[in-house]
């Protein structure tokens, strides 16, 4: 630490993502997608459009606004796109919390690291015993409530019925619904921004499209709150999006058949990979990620496992909190990865001596 630091600064602790080892592992530890973007991201980033690198990008970030709409149903001043969905959870932690924020003991470790940065006040609300979110457990919280819809890493999802009683409890309180694992199997709540004015949906391209490394996400909301946002977005960084991402998110955006092919693969390499688990002993929850927690298992703790995958060159994610140490997090990935996954599994259980 400099002498120069600001003093809000010195006790923050930041975000730690996964691991990103140099050597070769099977990385199943960052919930990144195993498969390529769409052709169509390539076909798109053209040795002429490197040249245009030149020029700043556009900051309305018009074509890939209009990629968002077509498949989204939602009209442009309907949409903020940001760098990374983590850009647009900043903002929204930043301008939009007048009376603090409230979400989940255990959630998206983001979170409670922009409300520390931004000053946001938050009031924790412990996930019931099984890990379930129980909405009635908001009602009078007058913080903004950030809901990740599934939750990571629990994986486990609620309902649009559940999200419309959390909208209704309270119309003047805000609603964030970060929907970065939904195309796995959840309901998305994109549809509610046209009903609901105290409601923002936040999605990314990281997961299901395949392009963490562009850095693409959005926001859904109404025309007020997407201004909002807006003016956050100018008073920060205007040319948020740079030209590739800007091109390649479009591109990954209008390909809905590879979409559906690479998510349908992923959502069979997961019901795969939980009944595997659970006929090997392994406590799996029920969830609708692109990513599991499985643990509680008799004779192999969490943290063994993790120890034992990684001795294999396997990397998952071991969380030391309290209430997860039970379980591990495994990213799914491709056919060839669960295959890879299962088999060292099983040798290290029968290898264990217990
Ligand atoms: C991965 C993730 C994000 C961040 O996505 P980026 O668009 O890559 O910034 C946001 N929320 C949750 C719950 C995530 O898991």
């Amino acid at each position: 630490m400099s002498r120069f630091l600001n003093s809000r600064f010195a006790a923050i602790e930041p975000y730690t993502p996964g691991e990103q080892p140099q050597g070769q592992m099977l990385k199943l530890n960052a919930n990144e997608n195993p498969f390529p973007p769409s052709p169509a991201v390539r076909a798109a980033l053209s040795g002429e459009q490197i040249d245009q690198m030149r020029l700043y990008p556009d900051m309305l970030c018009q074509d890939l606004v209009q990629a968002v709409c077509e498949v989204y149903g939602v009209a442009p001043g309907e949409v903020l796109c940001g760098n990374g969905s983590d850009e647009l959870l900043a903002f929204l932690f930043q301008t939009l919390c007048p009376h603090g924020a409230a979400f989940a003991d255990i959630t998206y470790s983001f979170y409670p690291v922009y409300a520390q940065v931004y000053g946001v006040p938050v009031q924790l609300v412990p996930l019931r015993e099984d890990f379930r979110l129980a909405v009635e457990d908001y009602a009078g919280l007058p913080g903004t409530v950030f809901i990740a819809n599934p939750n990571a890493p629990t994986t486990l999802a609620l309902g649009k019925k559940q999200i419309i009683e959390l909208l209704e409890q309270d119309r003047d309180r805000l609603v964030v619904v970060d929907e970065a694992y939904v195309d796995f199997g959840a309901q998305s709540a994109v549809e509610l921004i046209h009903t609901y004015d105290n409601l923002v949906v936040v999605k990314t391209l990281s997961k299901s499209y395949s392009l963490a490394g562009a850095r693409v996400g959005f926001a859904l909301a109404c025309p007020a709150i997407i201004a909002d946002l807006n003016t956050a977005k100018f008073c920060f960084n205007p040319y948020n999006i740079n030209r590739l991402s800007l091109l390649a998110g479009a591109a990954a955006l209008r390909d809905r058949d590879y979409f559906h092919h690479t998510v349908g693969r992923i959502i069979a390499n997961r019901e795969r990979l939980q009944t595997g688990l659970q006929n090997l002993g392994f406590h799996v929850l029920d969830g609708q990620a692109n990513f599991l927690m499985a643990g509680r298992h008799p004779k192999l703790s969490a943290k063994d496992y993790f120890l034992a995958l990684r001795e294999r060159g396997i990397l998952i994610r071991y969380f030391s909190q309290q209430r997860l140490a039970d379980f591990v997090r495994i990213t799914i990935g491709d056919e060839a990865a669960t295959d890879a996954l299962l088999a060292a599994t099983k040798a290290i259980l029968e290898k264990a001596v217990f």
